[in-house]
């Protein structure tokens, strides 16, 4: 675990004063409609995956539905999103097992979340929280991934890992509102390349603050 100079508690009232972000960015109405928006954003764009989601749920929004609609049409409608190839093949493969496994309903645990082609601890935990209101778990993305290791709450290489400092770090109530807190500050101040830690409410303890002088400890392998 790598030094850090402020608690979680003191990083999470910061970020709670400045951000009010949505339990989830993705549009979506049902856990489904959740968990395919997830599966398109993965290297995509919320804004994209969103406009995306716009015209395919308004004609495709249940499990049965991917099931019915041939690979190449599925294919054509979420072209934008990037890899779609692999994205429709695992939303045709996820809407299956829910079919047939799981009485045509997302399921609402983590371990049966895991059991879905695909779908792994990031999106089951997105679900969980956004869909069910359960914390199970931090989803790490690209961002929560950064600003972990920027911050100082972890020196993990994976997803994982990182995942786990936080969960030993951070109250259990907490975890679910992480991702989107740690997204909007990425977001906002602390992006990946030209960080702007002179505006940012961390700068003169933050172990990555440019302000003070510091290398950037989310490149540090
Ligand atoms: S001080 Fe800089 S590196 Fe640290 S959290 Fe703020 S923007 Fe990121």
């Amino acid at each position: 675990m790598a030094v850090r100079e402020f608690s979680a508690k003191e990083v999470l009232q910061e970020l709670k004063k400045l951000y009010h972000p949505p339990r989830s960015f993705l549009k979506w109405d049902t856990p489904f409609e959740l968990l395919v928006a997830t599966v398109l954003s993965a290297q995509c764009t919320d804004e994209r995956v969103n406009k995306v989601t716009k015209t395919l749920f308004s004609t495709y929004s249940r499990p049965q539905d991917f099931l019915d609609l041939p690979r190449r049409e599925l294919e054509f409608l979420i072209h934008s999103c990037g890899t779609f190839r692999v994205k429709a093949r695992y939303l045709q493969e996820i809407s299956r097992e829910i079919v047939e496994r799981c009485g045509g309903k997302v399921p609402g645990t983590m371990e049966e979340l895991l059991r879905l082609p695909g779908v792994g601890r990031k999106t089951a935990a997105i679900i969980l929280y956004a869909a069910f209101g359960k914390v199970e778990g931090i989803a790490v993305d690209t961002h929560v991934f950064r600003l972990a290791r920027r911050l100082g709450f972890s020196r993990g290489r994976t997803a994982e890992q990182v995942e786990r400092d936080l969960m030993r770090q951070f109250p259990q109530k907490e975890w679910g509102r992480i991702n989107a807190l740690f997204i909007s500050h990425g977001r906002a101040v602390c992006t990946a390349r030209n960080r702007k830690c002179g505006e940012c409410v961390f700068r003169k303890r933050c172990p990555s603050s440019m302000v003070m002088g510091r290398g950037d400890l989310a490149e540090i392998p």
